[in-house]
């Protein structure tokens, strides 16, 4: 059997998010991306362009902070103003939109405001992935199964990969990003079991590892992952 994987993609869109819906596409991958609304409004294009071939936007808040570093108020703006830039690119594209996810930067959910904003995104109808589609037992350690924002179970971390280990798509690089990931285990050549597994869209990283995108992913598959598309659940008590 080959093993469920849910793939998630950060921080676009960029200049590249077009090439990478393009690859998504020709290889028959479901994604999520999370966009960050501050540049949603430098590259509206490539976000609508996104939406139109089948990608799942998320909200990534506008300008990527810390969140356990702004106070709640500035946490809540963090989180409304790319919905309503979210909402257009979705009108834009003619579109439904018919899931609302976000994703905390950093995976920081807000220190000492974490209920508050847990108990924020729930009401606000946020939804979660169906944690029933998810098997990593460390997802469920960590509780992040009761949360109402999308974390991972895996992170390629290849933004943090140093110039020459080699070209990604080779094993070092996945070795390099495991080793990384010893906190939660997971891995997305891991058989046993269904991952969230978190790629990032990087001007940056394109530049250093031209092409590290579909290179990473064709040797995920090569591996024996499957993607496939998560199922989406919504709190019964939203208000
Ligand atoms: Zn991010």
């Amino acid at each position: 059997m080959r093993k469920t994987t849910y793939l998630t993609i950060d921080d676009g869109p960029t200049e590249n998010t077009i090439r990478h819906v393009n690859y998504l596409k020709s290889r028959s991958i479901p994604a999520i991306m999370f966009f960050l609304g501050s540049s949603i409004e430098r590259q509206r294009e490539a976000a609508i362009y996104a939406v139109k071939h089948g990608i799942i936007v998320g909200n990534h808040s506008y300008s990527h902070p810390k969140f356990s570093e702004i106070s709640f108020d500035e946490a809540t703006l963090e989180i409304r103003r790319p919905e309503e830039l979210i909402d257009q690119v979705y009108r834009d594209a003619g579109c439904k939109r018919m899931y609302k996810l976000f994703r905390f930067p950093y995976g920081d959910k807000g220190g000492a405001n974490k209920g508050k904003l847990q108990e924020f995104l729930r009401s606000e109808g946020f939804m979660k992935i169906d944690p029933a589609g998810i098997t990593h037992p460390a997802y469920y350690e960590s509780q992040l199964d009761k949360d109402w924002d999308v974390y991972w179970t895996f992170d390629y971390a290849e933004y943090a990969i140093p110039e020459g280990v080699g070209t990604p798509g080779q094993a070092g690089i996945l070795n390099y990003t495991n080793a990384m990931n010893l906190w939660t285990g997971g891995s997305p050549l891991d058989q046993s079991s269904a991952e969230i597994i978190l790629l990032h869209d990087h001007s940056t990283t394109e530049m250093r590892f031209p092409g590290y995108f579909s290179e990473l992913l064709d040797y995920t598959i090569a591996m024996g992952a499957e993607f496939k598309m998560p199922g989406f659940v919504r709190s019964s008590l939203q208000a």
